[in-house]
Formats: C-alpha cells, structure tokens, sequence
C-alpha cells in the first residue's frame, strides 16, 4: 500500500495519475453494470470502493500533495467516487427489484392447480348402506337411535325375555367381557338400544337402531364374530301386525326395488309374540315362472330369507317401563351385511371386512 511521501511528484504517482482515475472508475462502472445479482455486486463494492481500492488509494494519496495540486485531484478523484458510488446505488435498486420479481414467480402458489390428486381413502360401503337405511325411515318420521356396543347383560338379554337359561346367553353365541361377575357383554344384537329406547322416553317410539353386532361365530364367506345389523321399534296405541307388514314391504321395495315385497312365515323369539321370520320377493327371478325353477339366488323358492319380525311381547314392553294395557308395538330385524350382499350381489362376507379400498370403489363408494 502506498502512503503519504513527502517528496511525493504527482505526475509519477500511478493511482492519481488523472488516466489511471478515469481507468479506475471506468473498470468499476463495467463492474457494476456486469453485477448479475447481489452477492456479485458486494464483491464488486469491495474491490472498487473498498480501502485496498485504487480509487480508495488515490483518495489517500491526496493529502500529501503540494496545495496547488491538492484542488485538481481531489475534484477528480471525488467526481469518479461519486460516480462509482451512484452507479452502485443503481445497480443495488435493480437487483433487489428483480430479485423480487424473481421470488414472486419462484415462490408463487398456482391456486388453480388440481388439490386433490392424492387419493383420500373412501366411506366404507356399509356405512353408507346403513346411513341410506336410516335415511329411508327418516323420511317416514322415524329417529335413528344408537347405543353402546359394549352392553350390560340385563339390557342385552333379560330386558329382552331372554332368561338366564335362554340358548343365546351361552358362551357359544357371547363375548364376555372380564371380569364375569360384572356381567358386561359385548351385544349380540341392537336389540338392547330399543330397550334403552323404552326405558328412557314415553311412547310414540318410532326408531331404527343400526349398528355392529358381536357373536363367536366363525368367520367364513357368510360368518364373521363382528356384523351389522338393523333394527326397527314401534311403540304405540293399536299398532299391529298390518302395520308391521305394511313397513316391512315398503323398506323392502325401497331397497330391493319395485315390486320386491314380504312374506312372514311363524317363529319365535323371545321378544315378540307372535313372530314371523321374513322373507324377500327373490330379486333376480321374481318368483316367476320360468326362471324361478332354474334360479339359483333363491334355489326355485322365489323367496329369500331377509330377518325376523313380530309384535312386541307384553313382557318387554313390561321390564321396560311401558304400560302394555295401553300400548302394543312392532320391532324387526335383518343382517345389513347381508341386505348388502343381496343388493349388490356380492358373494363373500369377509371381502366386505377386510378393508381393501378397490372393493369399496368398486360400490361406488367416493374416493
Ligand atoms: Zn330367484
């Protein structure tokens, strides 16, 4: 670095040399300009207006001219700094600016894309045949009700007439839960939500209770320990089996079809009285001849089984808390896994519960 000196000639010193000013600041302007983005032009800043710079280094040297020489350099000098520096100050608003300009498209969010390209999984086809069931009744005035899964055995059997010696209460049919004595079941049937139903609320009772259901039965193409069912409850004056009838073939027609109706055939559970197992017009060959002897979805019957069905026992309506003097009632029930199977014509149950999503998509479930 060069420093003040005394006997110091002005025309021999490189850096005030008025060519090698000019040459200075004509090299940084074409810097500057040649700057692409900021940290090109910090490094230009340094090299041209930084304290090892040449114009710095004339600068410095000024002081130690004779006084006449002093005013023509110091002019000449602070004209190329001033340059310098406005050209820098340029150069920095242009490319901040297109910095900016810059940012705004790379990090833009194209709104308009498609959001949904991933797949998001789908409603499982029972839930959404068990929400039409609902529907169905809704439209008629029903409610939808829904209890525990995991139940008490007094509403699961004995509210329902199942005393303790009744088949259903064996170990065969039942999940217990642990400890034993503290009699907690898991239900068997959505029969103990209508108990719940009664015990809670004053006739008129016009409910359907959906749900899961658990049995140790084995799981096969037509079992499965977990189910679902539905069940419907009417509690109120007059009711009889006519209106039994009457509701089942329209919730009947309603999912099956036109034209697909009910017939009872006798029974018995413990919970109604009289009963009657219920089965559906078959859906493929309609009970007509020809096609009835060669149809295989109802093997020549022309009927196929759907649930039970029956006008509520005295009993229940009792242990419920409702006066049987008063009110009579009708309660049904069919499998939903099965009401789906026929719908749709699917063969094997447990294609239903093992949750692969193109099953689902192929029962036009949303995805
Ligand atoms: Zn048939």
């Amino acid at each position: 670095m060069s420093g003040p000196n005394t006997d110091y000639d002005p025309v021999e010193v490189t850096p005030l040399g008025a060519e090698q000013v000019d040459e200075a600041r004509e090299a940084a302007l074409v810097a500057i300009a040649a700057a692409t983005d900021l940290d090109d032009l910090k490094a230009v800043r340094t090299a041209h207006t930084g304290d090892r710079s040449p114009l710095a280094l004339a600068n410095r040297e000024i002081g130690a001219l004779p006084p006449q020489a002093r005013k023509d350099a110091g002019r000449r000098v602070g004209q190329a700094r001033g340059a310098v520096n406005q050209a820098l100050a340029a150069r920095t608003a242009e490319l901040e600016a297109a910095h900016e300009a810059r940012a705004l498209v790379e990090e833009a969010v194209d709104v308009t894309l498609p959001a949904d390209r991933a797949a998001r999984g789908g409603r499982h086809p029972i839930t959404l045949m068990s929400e039409h069931i609902g529907d169905l009744f809704v439209a008629m005035g029903w409610e939808v009700a829904e209890g525990p899964v995991v139940e008490a055995e007094w509403l699961n059997f004995d509210a329902l007439n199942l005393g303790p010696d009744h088949p259903a209460r064996t170990m065969q049919d039942t999940f217990w839960t642990e400890p034993a004595d503290h009699h907690v079941v898991l239900r068997t049937h959505t029969s103990p939500v209508q108990a719940r139903t009664m015990l809670t609320r004053e006739p008129p009772i016009y409910v359907i209770c959906p749900g899961r259901v658990f049995r140790t039965d084995e799981y096969d193409a037509t079992h499965s320990p977990m189910f679902h069912q539905v069940e419907g409850l009417v509690v109120d004056r007059g009711i009889s089996m006519a209106h039994l009838k009457g509701t089942l073939d329209h919730f009947a027609t309603q999912l099956f079809g036109e034209g697909i109706t009910t017939r009872f055939r006798p029974s018995y559970f413990p919970f109604t009285e009289p009963s009657a197992e219920v089965d559906l017009v078959c859906f493929v060959c309609r009970g007509d001849e020809p096609a009835v002897s060669s149809c295989r979805t109802c093997k020549g019957e022309g009927w196929i089984e759907w649930g039970g069905c029956g006008v509520v026992n005295p009993r229940v309506l009792t242990a419920c808390g409702v006066d049987s003097d008063v009110y009579t009632g009708f309660a049904f029930g069919m499998g939903i896994d099965r009401s789906f199977m026929f719908r749709h014509g699917a063969e094997d149950l447990r294609d239903i519960f093992e949750g692969d999503v193109r099953y689902s998509a192929a029962f036009g479930t949303e995805l």
